[in-house]
């Protein structure tokens, strides 16, 4: 079975399709790359063939390179292997793009040309960027570009090198730097492909037919040849530059290795000939996939994401696809729910206790679809069927039908019995019921249910559109089908699933609450607060925590701190936090929405920086800490609570720790989550720092059990807790 096969016809022009058995996407292996080399020098050596065109057999051309490839390569023999992987790959697309050509007379060469039916992505484009012209499908779906950076690599197979040389620093920077996708008529647009057409192949074929030698040769390969905006120290081209690393190091405050290599092999690149460029993007690609960084977020990023969503830990129960959802409350959670499910093709029944609540919560649909089409995402036909699919009523027997309940009432444990005794006089009797609570415990919830084996918690995050996380929680009688119940329905909307036991906070808000908490904290204790919200941006956070409070809402963080109190008794731990929280809500600054927190807004909302009234409450001590000490208290805090949740059960898998940690409150990404970044400060080094912060500043961070065990065992989470031990187990 190979990857790759060639077909030549009686015209001259040999036909190269990749399509990869058994894979409904093209994904590039080593093995498929030598493949391929073979077929393109059989085709050169061949005086019967005339051109080449390539192109795929599946509906999109490829995915880029196979992660899992780029994994192994590194385990398999270190820097090396992967330097030699990478020279290997630009050798055979440098043979591409110069595709037999005398090199001193540029002459004698036969014309490739891609034919890219659907999305091209990663390695999957930079093969066509190396042929000599790039023919595109008009498919509106196709998404075409170099989404690298999203895993924590950049594009290494020549992609960043001649897209910089064929565009230009600044045109290149969105599609290498932010991993921006274009459809095909944007990427003709920006200069990424060259023609979009109705049949690639064809258009192809005719091309190559009628092919130049002056068209096959690319414009570095030419005399003269000076990058368009200029090399670095080009007048222009060093505005450019500059602009860049500022831009770069301010969104990234430096912590992602791939950014900075990425801004290094271009720069240093533009100022030598393409080939020796080539071999700095090489070392460069080489130097952050050597980096842990990169290997932790390719992991949780990609291939853990992606195990979670095709259901890595689905119990095995037949097929549980949702068609009818009945959603209870069209409040901001409920409105969200119903605009998800309908957009993935469920009949919605979206009840409130009023008909113009239930009103209000369908039109969020439509205010988001009407922004979809000034955006010209979506059509008008498309927004009458996804409205069509939501019905908003006060009714309760219009969840006739429906084999899914979403509850999403206000947060409270009678007016959720109620609802859900009324709900389930209705609804088949193998219907699941699923409660949105982000505070009460599922099993608690579940008193009211005549069925509590088919009662389950799905925990989304605000705003329901955005936000790609779902955290399921089973109760204590939870059964295996309402598991699978939901993890269909996670799937059906798009979005990442994670699994947890109940437990107070479940997973996310649990380390998310003591994050806030600490930063509240040190203000309390005079730390500036300045300091706080940049050391948590220099850890990667993508919020302060301040801000973040700020975006939650202080009244929810109070109303949170009384009820945990209440629960907590004596043992509660977050006295001081409180004393700085209830004071801002008596000054009735409540976060954004009321326009003053700890930071001041204008009048528009805008942030206008911290609020300066902090000082005159909570005067800066005259010693500041250190910035490594934030940090350390800032990130501690999440990763040792992620422990304890380990230890406690309520994660029963630790990928799930790392993903759900990024993709539901933004844990510093470049760790690759709580337990990413703990393996790689090694338990030791971890409880020597756990240690020292809780001598300094109590029992919270005093290093769990767990974390104490595997540094003396000299254990990593993913040596002891990875996919392979969990099989083994
Ligand atoms: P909300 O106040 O915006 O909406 C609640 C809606 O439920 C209102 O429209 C209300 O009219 C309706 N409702 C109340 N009692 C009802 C009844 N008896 N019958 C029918 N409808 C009734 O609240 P929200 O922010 O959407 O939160 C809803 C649930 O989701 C809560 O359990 C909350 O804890 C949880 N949650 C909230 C967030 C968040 O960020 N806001 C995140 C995750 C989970």
């Amino acid at each position: 079975m190979t990857d790759f096969t060639m077909d030549k016809g009686d015209d001259g022009v040999a036909v190269i399709t990749w399509d990869v058995p058994g894979k409904s996407m093209n994904v590039l292996s080593m093995e498929g790359a030598q493949q391929l080399g073979g077929l393109i020098d059989a085709a050169l050596s061949d005086d019967a063939v005339r051109g080449i065109v390539i192109t795929s057999g599946k509906k999109d051309f490829a995915a880029g390179m196979d992660l899992n490839v780029i994994a192994g390569m590194k385990d398999a023999g270190g820097a090396r292997a992967v330097f030699d992987g990478v020279m290997s790959l630009h050798n055979l697309l440098r043979k591409i793009e110069r595709a037999g050509m005398d090199p001193k007379t540029l002459k004698g060469g036969k014309p490739i040309a891609a034919a890219l039916p659907g999305t091209a992505l990663g390695i999957g484009l930079e093969l066509p960027l190396a042929t000599h012209r790039i023919f595109a499908a008009d498919n509106a779906k196709a998404k075409i570009g170099l989404p690298e950076i999203m895993v924590g690599i950049f594009p290494g197979a020549g992609g960043t090198t001649r897209l910089v040389r064929k565009m230009g620093a600044m045109a290149a920077a969105p599609i290498l730097l932010e991993g921006k996708l274009n459809d095909p008529k944007k990427a003709r647009a920006a200069g990424l492909i060259d023609e979009v057409v109705d049949d690639p192949v064809g258009s192809a074929r005719d091309w190559v037919l009628q092919a130049s030698d002056a068209d096959l040769v690319k414009p570095w390969d030419q005399k003269g040849y000076k990058m368009p905006g200029g090399t670095p120290y080009h007048p222009a081209g060093f505005m450019t530059f500059l602009g860049a690393n500022a831009m770069v190091l301010g969104r990234t405050m430096g912590v992602y290795p791939a950014a900075k290599a990425l801004l290094s092999a271009v720069y240093e690149g533009s100022l030598v000939p393409f080939d020796t460029a080539l071999r700095i993007e090489a070392r460069w690609f080489t130097h952050v996939l050597m980096n842990p960084s990169s290997a932790n977020m390719i992991r949780s990023l990609f291939i853990n994401k992606e195990a979670l969503e095709k259901g890595a830990n689905r119990p095995d129960v037949p097929d549980q696809t949702v068609r009818k959802v009945g959603i209870l409350g069209a409040g901001m959670m409920g409105a969200g729910i119903a605009y998800v499910s309908a957009t993935a093709g469920i009949e919605v029944v979206l009840i409130d206790a009023a008909q113009d609540a239930a009103d209000r919560g369908k039109a969020h649909s439509e205010s988001l679809l009407d922004k979809g089409i000034q955006r010209k995402k979506v059509t008008e036909a498309r927004k009458a069927e996804v409205l069509s699919r939501i019905l908003a009523t006060t009714d309760y027997a219009a969840l006739d039908g429906c084999d899914l309940i979403v509850e999403a009432v206000f947060e409270d444990i009678d007016v959720k019995a109620d609802v859900t005794r009324k709900a389930e006089a209705v609804i088949p009797a193998d219907a699941i019921f699923a409660t949105n609570t982000s505070t009460l415990p599922i099993s608690e919830l579940a008193r009211a249910s005549q069925r509590p084996d088919q009662f389950i918690g799905i925990h989304f995050f605000s705003p329901v559109d955005k936000m790609a996380l779902v955290e399921i929680i089973k109760g204590g009688e939870t059964g295996d089908r309402a598991v699978a119940k939901a993890l269909d329905f996670v799937r059906q909307i798009r979005k990442t699933p994670i699994v947890v036991n109940d437990e107070r906070f479940f997973y996310a808000n649990r380390c998310i609450i003591p994050y806030i908490n600490e930063g509240v904290r040190m203000v309390g204790e005079g730390v500036n607060p300045t300091l706080v919200e940049n050391a948590a941006k220099m850890m990667g956070m993508p919020l302060g925590p301040l801000q973040l409070i700020d975006e939650t809402s202080i009244d929810l963080g109070v109303k949170i701190a009384k009820a945990t109190r209440a629960a907590m008794g004596n043992d509660y731990p977050d006295g001081n936090v409180d004393d700085v929280l209830f004071w801002m809500a008596d000054q009735g600054r409540m976060g954004r929405k009321s326009k003053a927190g700890f930071y001041a807004y204008d009048d528009a909302g805008k942030r206008t920086g911290l609020w300066s009234g902090l000082d005159d409450r909570f005067p800066r001590a005259d010693d500041q800490p250190e910035l490594t000490e934030v940090q350390h208290r800032l990130m501690m805090v999440q990763a040792l609570e992620a422990v304890r949740a380990l230890e406690a059960g309520v994660l029963e898998d630790i990928r799930e720790g790392d993903v759900g940690a990024i993709l539901g409150w933004g844990f510093a990404p470049w760790t690759g989550g709580p337990f990413g970044w703990l393996d790689m400060l090694g338990a030791p080094r971890a409880v020597e720092i756990a240690e020292a912060l809780s001598d300094r500043h109590g029992d919270r961070f005093a290093p769990p059990a767990l974390l104490r065990e595997m540094a003396e065992r000299g254990e990593s989470f993913y040596g002891r807790f990875g996919p392979d031990q969990k099989k083994a187990a």
